[in-house]
């Protein structure tokens, strides 16, 4: 799905060395850009100096494909005149156009939804889709497409199902009586878009419903942003951005259009960028910069971070400087559509060179839920990720989380892959959830009360040396307890704590291959904290097939392609040092930014690697790099 237009050469190298961003009307060469028009403003629209001063502005500092026209919000309804005057004004410079629907009665109030048991409301939201489809040929919802209402009649309705399996119920069916088949109805040709929120783990909770809707639903979309991961009350995690865009494109193939990334709540300006990027490195077909109101507010100063001028990927200085127009004239950045800009050139020059993402496959059965966005701290520790909602069975490895609880059938299917030889990990809060349901036909672990507070390691067999090590986080870190049965399974990295020790990392034989346990800590963020150390051993069973490991500290994130060439990105604040280990041979790394070619470092004598089930692995060549903060670098194996 991914966009390839033809490119010179010269075209490169233009961007690459000159510093100054030559503004042309031709759009970026690898996606698409959309700006989302929300009804607050779209309803000024029908005045074209008011329109034409705010475009203009944005369209000298990113270069834009399309536009969504917003007809509702918040009980804002626009007409059709202004409509078509807006259409007219976009469309006579060459941008596209589609519509937008936002199904609020009010976004202040704790984004109270409509209410779908309501015969007026639901008479309301019909009339809507059927008036914007009318007006578009393509119709995305804005991502308030759920119920949240517990009004008496709700309540009513709901009778004795749980909120989730009622709001799934209802939401289904108001999806295709109120909105889609309506909207056909008036325009045959519509192609109508759900656009999914951020909270994928929640979905169900409020109605989303993402077995069945996809379906009815032309296209799906994607809100990747994930803004600042401390402070925000979601506390979403940066890696998040490049996840959920895959895992909706496993559940809609093909069907899912673009990521969808806000300018909210950041502390530095590299934070929007990332939310772009990793969109991107997800293969993210378009780019929705929310919204047009937001790409209007002025480049704060503040953004700019102690590590900018240093030419990190994002790097603010540059980022300010002019821009010349294809007339000679220069144009000094002054709102948040440059920062957008600057983000999506740095990245528009190698996504092509990008194969198809692979990682570490990770089953979330729909409408299920449990350690929360867990797989999101693992792809912040350098473990790629690829969720998907159907049982992964032809992988060699598979991750499986506490929500995979939600398949009656998931202990059979781990005893399957077992069987055929593959290797199952599954965390310590899923071991949990299916005591007494099974896993102890697999091996007896018993998942206890207590906890084990440490900030000691210890693996069995050393990294190098095969004896053993130990080693150290800087703060101390809260696990439970698992216990096991003596020769019966075995403990591969252990927590030592008051002269005992807990396993962090477990394992047991059963049939032809082996299950491994991850202790979860109890707080997730404690996961950043796990030794270098630990993390690389971990990888080492997580990732035995994949070709390539980076070895570092948490926040270090890795996105793996299947054409040999992969991206290292740090979320840290200062330049690290990583070693990457590539797992097979090859005669060096070339840095396709920089043009660099790195080579092998010396491999520590008496060196001898094992991967799954003891299996001596072939070929494998270490190189060490440096990634600056807030950086990414694109690497192609040769
Ligand atoms: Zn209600």
């Amino acid at each position: 799905m991914l966009k390839h237009k033809n490119r010179s050469v010269w075209a490169i190298w233009s961007l690459m060395i000159i510093s100054c961003f030559c503004y042309s009307a031709n759009g970026y060469q690898n996606f698409d850009v959309a700006i989302y028009c929300r009804a607050q403003e779209v309803q000024h629209m029908a005045e074209p100096n008011w329109l034409k001063d705010r475009w203009d502005v944005i369209a000298h500092q990113v270069k834009v494909d399309k536009v969504y026209l917003e007809t509702h919000r918040d009980v804002i309804l626009v007409d059709e005149e202004t409509i078509t005057k807006a259409r007219q004004f976009f469309e006579s410079r060459g941008v596209k156009v589609a519509g937008g629907i936002t199904y609020t009665i009010s976004e202040s109030n704790r984004f109270k939804t409509f209410c779908y048991t309501n015969p007026e409301q639901r008479q309301k939201a019909r009339e809507i889709a059927e008036h914007t489809a009318r007006l578009f040929d393509e119709v995305i919802l804005d991502d308030f497409f759920f119920t949240n209402c517990k009004c008496e009649s709700c309540i009513k309705a709901k009778g004795n199902k749980s909120w989730t399996q009622f709001r799934l119920d209802l939401m289904e069916e108001a999806a295709r009586e109120l909105i889609v088949k309506p909207a056909k109805a008036v325009n045959p040709k519509v192609k109508m878009v759900i656009k999914y929120p951020n909270w994928y783990e929640h979905y169900q909770g409020c109605g989303y419903n993402l077995e069945a809707e996809p379906k009815i639903f032309d296209g799906i979309y994607t809100g990747t942003e994930t803004r600042d991961p401390v402070y925000t009350d979601q506390h979403l995690q940066q890696y998040q951005s490049y996840l959920i865009f895959r895992f909706l494109e496993n559940v809609k193939p093909g069907g899912n259009g673009g990521g969808w990334v806000d300018t909210g709540a950041m502390r530095y300006m590299d934070r929007y960028a990332e939310q772009l990027w990793l969109s991107l490195f997800a293969k993210a077909p378009e780019i929705t910069l929310f919204d047009f109101r937001r790409m209007l507010q002025p480049i704060r100063q503040e953004l700019r971070a102690d590590w900018h001028g240093t030419q990190t990927s994002f790097d603010f200085d540059q980022m300010m400087l002019p821009i010349k127009r294809q007339d000679g004239t220069l144009i000094t950045p002054s709102t948040m559509a440059r920062p957008a800009g600057y983000a999506l050139e740095q990245v528009d020059v190698f996504l092509d060179k990008l194969g198809k993402p692979i990682a570490v496959m990770s089953y979330k059965p729909y409408h299920s839920t449990g350690e929360d966005f867990l797989h999101n701290f693992l792809g912040m520790c350098g473990i790629p990720i690829d969720l998907v909602p159907n049982f992964p069975a032809e992988a060699n490895m598979v991750f499986l989380a506490e929500s995979a609880k939600f398949d009656d059938t998931i202990v059979d299917k781990i005893k399957g892959q077992l069987m055929d030889g593959k290797t199952v990990m599954i965390t310590s809060g899923l071991l949990r959830a299916l005591q007494g349901r099974g896993i102890e036909d697999i091996v007896e672990l018993r998942y206890t009360d207590r906890k084990d507070v440490t900030n000691k390691f210890w693996h069995r067999r050393a990294f190098w040396s095969r004896r053993g090590a130990t080693y150290e986080s800087s703060t101390k870190i809260v696990i439970p307890q698992i216990k096991y049965l003596t020769n019966d399974s075995w403990e591969e990295i252990s927590c030592l704590t008051s002269g005992i020790g807990y396993p962090i990392l477990h394992s047991a034989d059963y049939a032809n291959s082996r299950l491994y346990v991850l202790t979860i800590p109890d707080n997730f963020g404690d996961l950043y904290n796990l030794p270098a150390e630990v993390l690389t051993q971990i990888k080492e069973v997580l990732m035995q097939d994949l070709y390539v490991r980076v070895d570092s500290p948490s926040q270090v994130a890795l996105f793996t392609y299947d054409n040999d060439t992969f991206i290292v990105e740090s979320f840290l604040p200062e330049p690290v040092d990583v070693g990457i280990v590539v797992t097979k041979k090859i005669s060096g790394l070339r840095d396709i930014l920089t043009g660099e070619v790195l080579s092998a470092s010396a491999a520590p004598p008496g060196r001898q690697m094992f991967g799954r089930q003891g299996r001596a692995v072939g070929d494998r060549v270490t190189f060490n790099a440096q990634i600056k903060p807030h950086s990414y670098r694109v690497f192609k194996c040769e």
